[in-house]
């Protein structure tokens, strides 16, 4: 059954995105109301945000909403053919949202290989405090945690030391569903080769859920 939205708010997001990304063309049949809410709002935040949203519409990149049973909030998937697209969890708000699909955005920008490993973790996480501070000068507040602080004020190349620490530090604030536990460090380790076509596997069959 076709799901009917007010015509005012329809143009009311579509219009925040012309303010933003006057030139950018962008797929109707990819993004519905919903999605085109957050995308306009992403836009309108603040630069990397801008980015992301750019990013998302320019690469056609669909967003689901799911309901996970161990929810982390949000994640990005890529099939065997190279189709990539970012689920979101029922159950988090609204702003939540808009940080963790820049979160996704972010890893969908990196190597698959990095986004499989601690590394690629690092900078999502360290990315979403600069999303957040957008935000912050936008008008919501969402000052850092003592630990969120820490690992923002980490080194932007990190060493494995670096790495290992953030991973402890990740896991103790995502809570213990999170799986950064046991993901490789860096890239280049051997075990993410492994992990990239199983993932690309689960996803090829995974259900998506509900386009937004
Ligand atoms: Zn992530």
């Amino acid at each position: 059954m076709a799901v009917k939205h007010p015509v005012g708010s329809i143009a009311n997001s579509y219009s925040k995105l012309r303010e933003s990304l006057p030139d950018l063309e962008i797929d109707p049949r990819i993004y519905g109301p919903q999605a085109i809410d957050l995308l306009a709002e992403m836009a309108k935040t603040g630069p990397n945000f801008r980015q992301c949203a750019s990013y998302l519409m320019e690469h056609d990149i669909p967003l689901y909403v799911t309901r996970e049973s161990k929810g982390v909030g949000a994640g990005w998937h890529e099939n065997v053919s190279g189709e990539c697209w970012i689920s979101i969890d029922r159950s988090i708000g609204f702003i939540h949202s808009l940080i963790s699909i820049g979160h996704e955005s972010l890893h969908l920008r990196q190597t698959i290989r990095i986004r499989c490993s601690v590394e690629g973790e690092y900078h999502a996480w360290r990315f979403a405090y600069r999303l957040r501070e957008e935000l912050t000068s936008a008008g919501t507040a969402l000052p850092l945690t003592e630990d969120e602080q820490k690992l923002a004020s980490m080194p932007d190349q990190p060493t494995r030391e670096d790495l290992k620490a953030a991973q402890r530090l990740i896991q103790k604030m995502a809570g213990p569903d999170y799986l950064i536990g046991k993901a490789p460090l860096a890239a280049r380790d051997w075990q993410t080769a492994v992990i990239v076509p199983v993932n690309k596997l689960i996803n090829t069959f995974l259900g998506r859920g509900e386009q937004l």
